[in-house]
C-alpha cells in the first residue's frame, strides 16, 4: 500500500520544527514527508537587524535543512503559489519558474507571513523591508553606499537626503533594525574624515502611542530613553503620507530629504492564503485549537499565516500573535497531530503562554523580559543573545553566530560595500515575491487541466 504523504509548505520555525520531529517520532515506512521551500534553509529572523548591521554574516542565520543525522525528507525547491484543497493538489513554481504540481493526503501550511504595506502614494517603488536575507544583504550595502556617495558629493541637498535615515514601525523588527543601522553608520563614519557626523540623522516613526507596548511601561521607555539617547529621533503618532525616491512626507507634514525608507509595520500572512477560498481572519488563515482548517480535509494551518487561537489567554476570539515563539511550539504540536490522525487518534489543542520578550539594540543596550522580568542593559543583553544563541538549530550555526559575535566585538567592521543591486534596487514585492501566485479562479483551472491530462 502507498504510503501517506505528507507535503510541508515552508522551513521557517513552524515548518522546520513539525519536520524535525515527524523524522524522529514516524517510521521511514510511515509516511512519504516532503517540504516545498524556496531556499534550502531555515531563516532565523530574529538576528537578522544583527546581519544588516553587519555584526552577523548573512550565512550564519541561515540554518542548513540537510544538516541532521536523521533527515530524510525530500526538499521540493520552489514555492507553491496555489492549493486546491477539494482536489488535494498544490501548485509549485520551481525556483527555474516551471510550474508543477503535489498531491497530498496532509497538507502543513507554514509559509509565514510578508512585510505588510498600505496605500500610502510611493511606498511599494521605494521603501525596503526586513523579512528577507537578500532585504538584509542589500539594507547593508545601500546604507554604507549613502555614506560613501554623501562623501564623493560637493552638493548639499543630496548629501542631507543621503544621509538622511527612515525607519517605520515600532514594534521589535523595526526597533531593532533603526537601533543597529544607527550604530553601524555611528561607527561608519569615523571612516569618512570629511563627513561630519553630527549630519547624520535617523528617524523611527509609529502610529501608536507607544514603542513595544508588549514591553510594559516602564520598559519602553526605557528603550525610548536607550534610542533618543543615541540619537536615533523617535516619533510617535506619526507615519508616511508619501514616499519619493529623494524625500519622505510625515503624516504630520514634515518633509525628509531621504532616499534610505525602511517599512517595518506589521506583517501580512503569506498570499498563499488567499489562493484557497478559505476563511481568515485579519488575512490569516481560520483554523481550530487543533491547528486544522475547517471544511479542508486532511489541511493543517500554523505559525504567521494562520490564526491559531490563543488559548493559553482564554481563547475567546484572542489568536496568537504573529512570533517564533509560537510557530516553533506549533510546529511541535501540529507534527504530533499529523502522527495522531495517521493513527486514528484524538488530536490534541495548543496551548502555550508567552515566555516574554528580548530586545537587542546592538552593542551593550537592549532589554528585555523574560517570564516577565524586567531587564535593561547587559543583563537584558546576555538574556537576549543567550535566548536567540540556543535556539538555533545545529552546533554549526551555534559556532558562527557565536565567532561572529566575539569576532565583531574584539575587531569591529570594515564597512564593506558589496555592490549589490545598486544600479536597479529592487523593490518591496520582488523581495518579497509577492506577486507570484494564482487567483482561486487560476488554482482550479490548473487541477481540472490536471484531471483532463489523467
Ligand atoms: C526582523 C524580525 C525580527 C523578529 N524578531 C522576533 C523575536 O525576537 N522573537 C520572536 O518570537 N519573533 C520574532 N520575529 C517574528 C518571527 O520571526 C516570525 O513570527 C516567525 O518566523 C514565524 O514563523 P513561520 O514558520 O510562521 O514563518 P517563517 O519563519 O517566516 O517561515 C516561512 C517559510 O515559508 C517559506 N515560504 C514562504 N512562502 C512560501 C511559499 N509560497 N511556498 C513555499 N514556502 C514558502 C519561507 O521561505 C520560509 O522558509 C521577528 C521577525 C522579523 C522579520
Amino acid at each position: 500500500m502507498a504510503r501517506p504523504r505528507i507535503l510541508v509548505v515552508g522551513s521557517g520555525f513552524a515548518g522546520v520544527e513539525c519536520v524535525r520531529r515527524l523524522e524522529r517520532r514516524l517510521s521511514p515506512g510511515e509516511a512519504d514527508i516532503r517540504m516545498v521551500t524556496p531556499n534550502a534553509y531555515q531563516l532565523y529572523l530574529p538576528l537578522l537587524p544583527q546581519v544588516a548591521s553587519g555584526v552577523l554574516t548573512p550565512q550564519s542565520i541561515a540554518v542548513s535543512l540537510r544538516r541532521s543525522s536523521r533527515h530524510r525528507t525530500r526538499i521540493i525547491p520552489g514555492a507553491a503559489i496555489g492549493v486546491d484543497t477539494a482536489a488535494k493538489v498544490c501548485v509549485i513554481r520551481g525556483i527555474t519558474g516551471e510550474e508543477s504540481h503535489q498531491a497530498y493526503d496532509h497538507l502543513v501550511l507554514t509559509p509565514g507571513s510578508i512585510t505588510r504595506t498600505f496605500d500610502v502614494p510611493g511606498l511599494t517603488e521605494h521603501a525596503r523591508g526586513m523579512k528577507t536575507l537578500a532585504e538584509a544583504a542589500y539594507l547593508r550595502d545601500h546604507v554604507i553606499a549613502q555614506l560613501d556617495l554623501a562623501d564623493a558629493s560637493q552638493d548639499e541637498a543630496e548629501r542631507a537626503s543621503r544621509l538622511c535615515f527612515v525607519v517605520v514601525g515600532g514594534g521589535y523588527a523595526g526597533t531593532e533594525t533603526a537601533a543597529c543601522l544607527q550604530r553601524l553608520t555611528h561607527h561608519a563614519v569615523r571612516r569618512y574624515p570629511r563627513l561630519d557626523p553630527g549630519r547624520i540623522s535617523w528617524h523611527l516613526l509609529d502610529l501608536a502611542p507607544k514603542l513595544m507596548p508588549e514591553l510594559g511601561d516602564s520598559l519602553g521607555r526605557a528603550a525610548l530613553d536607550i534610542l533618543r539617547r543615541r540619537g536615533i529621533q523617535v516619533s510617535l503618532g506619526v507615519s508616511v503620507a508619501k514616499a519619493g525616491p529623494e524625500e519622505v512626507t510625515l503624516t504630520d507634514g514634515r518633509v525628509l530629504p531621504s532616499r534610505t525608507l525602511i517599512w517595518t509595520a506589521g506583517v501580512a500572512a503569506s498570499p498563499l492564503i488567499g489562493t484557497m477560498d478559505a476563511e481568515t481572519e485579519r488575512g490569516r488563515l481560520v483554523v481550530t485549537a487543533q491547528l486544522t482548517v475547517p471544511q479542508a480535509p486532511g489541511v493543517f494551518a500554523l505559525g504567521d499565516a494562520a490564526a491559531v487561537p490563543d488559548l493559553a489567554r482564554g481563547g475567546n476570539g484572542a489568536i496568537c500573535p504573529p512570533t517564533a515563539q509560537h510557530a516553533l511550539r506549533q510546529g511541535r504540536t501540529l507534527a504530533d497531530n499529523v502522527i495522531a490522525s495517521l493513527r486514528g487518534r484524538p488530536l490534541r489543542p495548543y496551548v502555550h503562554k508567552d515566555l516574554g520578550l528580548v530586545v537587542d539594540l546592538g552593542g551593550t543596550d537592549a532589554v528585555s523580559k523574560p517570564l516577565g522580568v524586567p531587564l535593561r542593559g547587559l543583563p537584558a543583553q546576555a538574556v537576549a543573545r543567550g535566548y536567540h544563541w540556543s535556539a538555533l538549530r545545529t552546533g554549526v550555526a551555534k559556532t558562527r553566530v557565536m565567532t561572529n559575535w566575539l569576532l565583531n566585538a574584539v575587531a569591529g567592521d570594515d564597512f564593506v560595500r558589496m555592490g549589490f543591486q545598486s544600479a536597479k534596487p529592487p523593490r518591496l514585492r520582488e523581495f518579497e515575491r509577492t506577486d507570484a501566485y494564482l487567483t482561486p479562479a487560476q488554482v482550479r483551472e490548473h487541477t481540472r487541466a490536471l484531471r483532463a491530462a489523467g
